[in-house]
């Protein structure tokens, strides 16, 4: 068999197998080599193991890149609705949760076999096992492998992330594109639990969970806030941990659909008696409450309702709903669903995401610096940046 193709596709997770069945079904011979022993592990974890495929709402808006309109062509050329019709071929069942959210109703395995299944159809050859020694570019490309050379016209970097290493996650498809001349911007984990200074005290909460409103400079997201052993994580935090730099402020507001001045005012005008921190405990859990307004200046949360000062009001307000703190920093990529940052935009062409100085070099999926939010969007650019790619090989 010879080993040479038209185009080899190097990482064969959601990226690179959507890009390589595109190509395939164009009539393109196309390799996939991967290698891990087990094809799509990122795709099988994401989600719970049900897999957020997409997000009905995916637009440019909802990713983080130095350049906020790279991603624009490509997601418009194919939308999240293409992508689900592609599910509903498959028969694969699906439900929508929040924002728009897609997931399978079993498992990811069935979005790994749909993928499968359509390098399959178009006649796409996928080794595992694989391990890339380099690539060399004199005419067409050499692929060094453990497995001998192999020869293409065109490479695909699509190796995703640096994030849950445990996956086979590495920095391949970065170096590949250095040694070519493109450039990287700086590279850190997406999607993140905070960790949090000890000395707030934050690990009694440990397990509590409450919705939550956080920003972090323009860009705020009301979902659910989990307090870890080690700082804060759930979904808020993840959205919010995209658009933190090391030293930035987090606000969090605990009770984002509460007026907490409101609130007291009116236990204070019914002349109730009872302590403030007691009133705040029927919205929030009590041993958050207490937290939040241990060491107050004149312990306002001890008072009755009745008692209370409009100073006293807004100190309590503040506590629970203009919170700020600076988290010491991030679980890192063990913990990230995703890396911020990679292969820079501005030496791709954002049509065919061919690298503009080296013909017949493309790069797709989260290896590029394009990074969704939490919620379907990450795999929304997965498809789209490999159909693009695909239809150019
Ligand atoms: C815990 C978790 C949950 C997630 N949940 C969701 C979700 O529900 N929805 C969503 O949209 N996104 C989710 N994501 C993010 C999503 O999984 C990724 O953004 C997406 O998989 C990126 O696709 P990709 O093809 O670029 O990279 P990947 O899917 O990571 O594929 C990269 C491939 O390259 C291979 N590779 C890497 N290095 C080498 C090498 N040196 N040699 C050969 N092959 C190599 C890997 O083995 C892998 O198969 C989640 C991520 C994590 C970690």
């Amino acid at each position: 068999m010879s080993d040479t193709w038209d185009a080899i596709v190097i990482g064969g997770g959601a990226a690179g197998l959507f890009c390589a069945a595109t190509a395939g079904r164009r009539g393109r011979r196309v390799l996939v080599v991967d290698h891990a022993e087990k094809i799509g592990r990122k795709i099988l974890i994401s989600g719970g193991g049900r897999c957020n495929f997409t997000n009905r709402g995916a637009t440019h808006a909802n990713y983080v890149s130095a350049n906020p309109h790279f991603a624009r062509s490509a997601l418009a050329r194919y939308r999240p609705e293409d992508f689900i019709a592609l599910v509903e071929k498959h028969r694969i069942p699906y439900h929508e949760r929040r924002h728009g959210q897609l997931f399978c109703d079993d498992s990811a395995k069935r979005i790994v076999a749909l993928l499968l299944d359509e390098c399959a159809g178009a006649g796409v050859e996928v080794r595992t096992g694989v391990r890339i020694a380099g690539v060399d570019h004199a005419g067409g490309f050499t692929v060094g492998t453990s497995h001998g050379p192999l020869q293409a016209d065109r490479v695909v970097l699509a190796t995703g992330g640096l994030s849950v290493p445990t996956t086979g996650a590495t920095d391949l498809g970065h170096r590949l594109a250095r040694r070519f001349g493109l450039r990287v911007t700086p590279l850190v984990p997406g999607l993140v639990p905070f960790t949090t200074d000890p000395g707030l005290g934050l690990g009694d909460l440990s397990g509590i969970a409450v919705d939550a409103r956080l920003a972090c400079g323009r860009m705020a997201f009301q979902e659910n806030l989990l307090f870890t052993h080690s700082g804060i994580s759930g979904p808020s935090v993840l959205q919010v941990s995209n658009f933190w730099d090391p030293g930035a402020e987090v606000t969090v507001d605990l009770l984002p659909d509460v007026d907490a001045t409101e609130l007291l005012a009116g236990a204070r005008a019914g002349g109730s008696r009872a302590q403030a921190a007691t009133v705040l405990a029927e919205r929030l859990p009590k041993r958050l409450v207490q937290q939040r307004l241990t060491g107050l200046p004149r312990d306002p949360g001890a008072r009755p309702a009745a008692d209370l000062s409009n100073a006293d009001i807004a100190a309590l307000r503040d506590a629970l709903q203009a919170w700020t703190l600076v988290p010491t920093g991030t679980e890192g990529y063990r913990k990230a669903e995703v890396t911020r940052g990679g292969i820079d935009t501005r030496d791709l062409s954002s049509q065919t995401m061919e690298a503009r100085t080296m013909p017949g070099l493309f790069a797709i999926g989260e290896v590029v610096d394009v990074t969704g939010w939490l919620g379907g969007y990450n795999f929304q650019w997965a498809w789209a940046s490999g159909h693009a790619a695909g239809m150019a090989l």
